[in-house]
């Protein structure tokens, strides 16, 4: 049977509900809202609950093995932050009840705060934005206000290194700046000169992703920093790569204006999927004034009524968000952050950067590694196992066969062939392990039998898709080859 049949489950007259005799006289529904051709599945209740249980398994998530997608961080959510995230007081509280009923929820947004300013080093932090690039975008409108208010409107120019994710040009679009790529140098850094060619009095900020998107911290960060400082413009942090960071080094200390974090990276609420995120985003003393509001603040008193209130920086880009933005996901990140405490935090930070260089090193033995250095969270190689004709994307269908997510792919644009690897310290030497032994042996398979690749995966339940076609007809019926 084709995918297709099995597909499509529906049987006419077949319902799925038993409802009571109604205790109500009937009513009629106005004519213009019964439709005879909806064409709703007439299911069963088993029939529904087995169509989605079979989808979710053949769903691949971090909680059916390893995930290395490097730059998204897919660790393990640890289960208490998804229980304190469902207690009703939480789940149930409506947006528009009065802030003496909700002083729980703004202690809890407040304490948040409190802790991400502290693990970036900013003045102030804003839960407002939803996601990372949320948080850019908010950031890149903060800078331009800044330098409105200082009478430089003509600064418009966003220096955005090479390497950078690509939500970071995207942003730059969309806040109305204008794009100049900054090149890597041979070291994986930022090429300092041609950083300082660029800086000058058109230049609005810097987006520094640090460590950056090859999982290299910057070796000259405070000199690309003052460079940007001295020609008057602000330095703007992509904190995706907080993972690595989170209790070693501050962000703001080393002299970043701002930075977003991303709850759903960093902090481990979940990830994927499409949302909801959440992107807080930290401030210098200089540009917190013009954070997006409504900020949780601490009130002068003791009544417990209104110890907690909001308030709007002075000169604040406005809100990004309705309401508190994704308060659901501010529980989870709370729950973890307290939960590990700053040791912990820190600990994390180090085993992911210990477990990123094991990997590192075993794969070495049979894909190139072009910046050859001690990495931070993770690290790009060379997917073709340097076997020509067999190509990253092969290899990366392979691991599938082997039970394996893929590795980020074909990002960052410049490495030929990339495949960008994110371990996380959630996973053990055990998974490290398995992992390695499946990637040399592909390697192996590549010089002695690379059809074996070019044709992966074998044990998927849809075999390789067209990519152009899987993206615009979804439905997956259709797809396989
Ligand atoms: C994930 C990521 C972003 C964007 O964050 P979203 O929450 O997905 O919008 C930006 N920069 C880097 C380096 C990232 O890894």
């Amino acid at each position: 049977m084709s995918e297709k049949t099995v597909f499509e489950k529906s049987i006419p007259g077949r319902i799925g509900v038993a409802l009571p005799e109604p205790d109500v006289p009937p009513t009629r529904v106005p004519c213009d809202l019964l439709r005879a051709d909806n064409g709703l599945p007439e299911l069963s209740q088993s029939d529904v609950s087995r169509h989605y249980l079979r989808l979710s398994q053949r769903n691949y998530g971090i909680d059916n093995g390893f995930y290395p997608l490097g730059s998204c961080t897919m660790k393990y959510n640890p289960r208490i932050c998804e229980t304190v995230a469902t207690y009703p007081s939480f789940l149930r509280s409506h947006p528009l009840l009065a802030l003496a009923d909700v002083q729980g929820n703004l202690e809890l947004m407040f304490g948040l705060q409190e802790c991400l300013r502290e693990i970036g080093g900013f003045d102030a932090v804003s839960l407002q934005p939803s996601a990372g690039a949320h948080g850019e975008l908010s950031g890149l409108l903060m800078m331009r206000a800044y330098h409105d208010d200082r009478n430089e409107g003509t600064r418009t120019q966003i220096l955005v290194p090479d390497s950078a994710h690509g939500t970071n040009p995207a942003s730059v679009a969309m806040a109305g700046l204008s794009l100049t790529e900054i090149p890597t140098d041979r070291g994986g850094n930022i090429d300092l000169q041609a950083l300082g060619a660029a800086c000058g009095s058109d230049v609005a900020g810097l987006m520094l992703t640090n460590p950056n998107t090859l999982g290299l911290f910057e070796q000259q960060v405070e000199e690309v920093i003052r460079l940007v400082h001295d020609c008057g413009a602000v330095v703007y942090g992509d904190g995706a790569n907080m993972n690595a960071l989170t209790g070693i080094m501050r962000p703001g200390d080393l002299g970043i204006d701002i930075m977003h974090y991303n709850l759903h990276k960093t902090f481990a609420s979940p990830h994927g999927g499409g949302g909801p995120g959440s992107g807080p985003i930290g401030a210098s003393a200089d540009l917190a004034p013009y954070l997006p509001g409504p900020l949780v603040s601490d009130a002068v008193g003791d009544d417990p009524a209104s110890r907690y209130e909001l308030s709007t920086p002075k000169r604040s880009i406005g809100r990004v968000s309705t309401f508190f933005g994704n308060f659901g996901m501010m529980v989870r990140a709370y729950a973890y952050i307290l939960h590990h405490g700053p040791e912990g935090l820190r600990a994390n930070a180090e085993h992911a950067v210990l477990n990123a260089n094991y990997l590192r090193v075993q794969l070495q033995k049979a894909f190139q590694v072009p910046f050859d250095r001690t990495c931070m969270h993770e690290f790009v190689c060379e997917g073709d196992a340097k076997q020509a004709g067999v190509r990253a994307i092969d290899v990366c269908k392979r691991l599938l066969d082997f039970g394996f997510h893929p590795p980020t792919n074909y990002f960052p644009l410049i490495v030929r062939e990339a495949l960008m690897i994110e371990p996380t310290e959630t996973e053990s030497l055990q998974t490290l392990d398995a992992f390695i032994a499946a990637m040399l042996q592909i390697a192996q398979e590549a010089e002695t039998a690379p059809e074996l690749l070019s044709s992966a995966p074998h044990l998927t339940p849809v075999r390789r898709l067209d990519e152009v076609k899987a993206a615009r007809k979804q439905n997956f019926g259709d797809l396989g080859r």
